[in-house]
């Protein structure tokens, strides 16, 4: 039949070097997926020094005509502001409409400090609340002239909506059905409050019918979230939250199953799905053969089930944790001695 197109973007740093992973992964599912066909796309920092742009048109175009779906290693974002530079994965998400990014997080015993059992799924808003603007107008503490910055962050009853609508879907499917609203909005009642209030609203919308009946919804203020994610991260099952939160607590979370270098994520849309590792280019551990692939092979799986391939997924999700229990294969960050391409290697012959 039809084969499955998958647009390869590995970006910087250590994302050249988990991606491969990923491809073998899926390669080694043979004939229970359909044929593959991998096509290499140019995005990144490195991309922008040589071609003057992260994000060259030919990679969005050849996203939205040829590929059915996307894979994403990571991008090295420079932390000062350097003149035409902007972000290639935040433009992508945009760009592509892929509006949730889908953070599962799970602890696999038995992993080195590893906290109680951890099940839980970061469900981030993925295409608003980030944005900026720099002012060097006067101000009241700073004086005339002085550099002041102004973030702006913007909230849709839209957006939320949409993002909420997914939260409670994925709770759904889920054992506990629980959804806890991350927001600040003691601080930030306009924006946050909207936030809240339109993703609380989601069950009782028109056309709903009782769908979510069976979904219990809870609240937390974002600073006692991450509290609580370290004390009882056991009450936790689907946190929904704006985009800025839901990066900062999935990363929190990763930290709890053991390593960065296990979570994988989903960007998810109505029409597209790109998979991508939540870590980020690593440039500590880039070029060592050292950096942990598995959160870029299970974000591999994770695509695949977005699509339906449910069995491919599972395949490839059970080697993964295989690899995990047995201990045999780490890398560094769970402390193994294992490099990247051993470990590949060792989660290939369990598929
Ligand atoms: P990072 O996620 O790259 O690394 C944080 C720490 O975790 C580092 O010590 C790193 O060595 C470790 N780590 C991350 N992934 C690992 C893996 N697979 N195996 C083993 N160890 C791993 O975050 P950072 O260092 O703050 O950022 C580095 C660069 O990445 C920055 O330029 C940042 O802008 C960018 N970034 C990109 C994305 C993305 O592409 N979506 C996400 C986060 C950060
Ligand atoms: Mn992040």
């Amino acid at each position: 039949g039809k084969s499955l197109k998958i647009g390869m973007i590995p970006a910087d740093g250590i994302g050249r070097e988990v991606l491969p992973g990923a491809k073998a992964a899926i390669q080694a599912l043979g004939s229970s997926i359909p044929t593959t066909e991998f096509i290499d796309l140019q995005a990144g920092f490195e991309c922008f020094q040589k071609t003057g742009t992260a994000l060259p048109d030919e990679t969005v175009e050849v996203l939205k005509n040829e590929c059915d779906c996307a894979l994403f290693g990571a991008v090295s974002s420079p932390s000062r502001k350097v003149f035409g530079y902007s972000s290639p994965i935040v433009a992508l998400r945009k760009k592509m409409d892929l509006y949730a990014n889908i953070r599962p997080v799970s602890s696999v015993a038995p992993i080195p400090n590893e906290q109680p059992t951890i099940d839980l799924v970061v469900v981030r808003e993925n295409t608003e609340c980030l944005g900026f603007s720099i002012s060097k107008k006067k101000h009241r503490l700073l004086g005339k002239g002085a550099p002041k910055a102004r973030a702006t962050r913007l909230i849709t009853e839209y957006a939320s909506r949409r993002i909420g609508e997914m939260a409670f879907k994925i709770a759904l499917t889920r054992p506990r059905k629980h959804v806890t609203i991350i927001h600040k909005s003691n601080v930030l009642s306009v924006t946050d409050g909207l936030f809240r209030e339109t993703v609380r609203g989601v069950p009782t919308l028109p056309g709903m019918n009782g769908k979510y009946d069976g979904v219990t919804v809870a609240e937390q203020l974002v600073d006692s979230a991450v509290y609580r994610l370290f004390r009882e991260p056991h009450i936790y099952d689907v946190m929904v939250a704006p985009n800025l939160y839901g990066d900062i607590i999935s990363d929190a979370a990763a930290a709890l199953v053991g390593s960065l270098g296990l979570v994988p994520s989903v960007n998810a849309g109505d029409s597209f799905v790109m998979g991508e590792p939540v870590h980020g280019s690593a440039p500590d551990i880039a070029g060592k053969d050292i950096a942990n692939p598995l959160a870029a092979i299970r974000s591999a799986a994770l695509m695949l089930r977005q699509l339906g391939y449910r069995n491919g997924a599972a395949r490839i999700e059970s080697a993964v944790d295989d690899v995990i229990r047995e201990g045999r294969y780490l890398t560094p960050d769970l402390g193994g001695k294992s490099s990247t391409s051993e470990v590949v290697s060792q989660v290939v012959k369990r598929i």
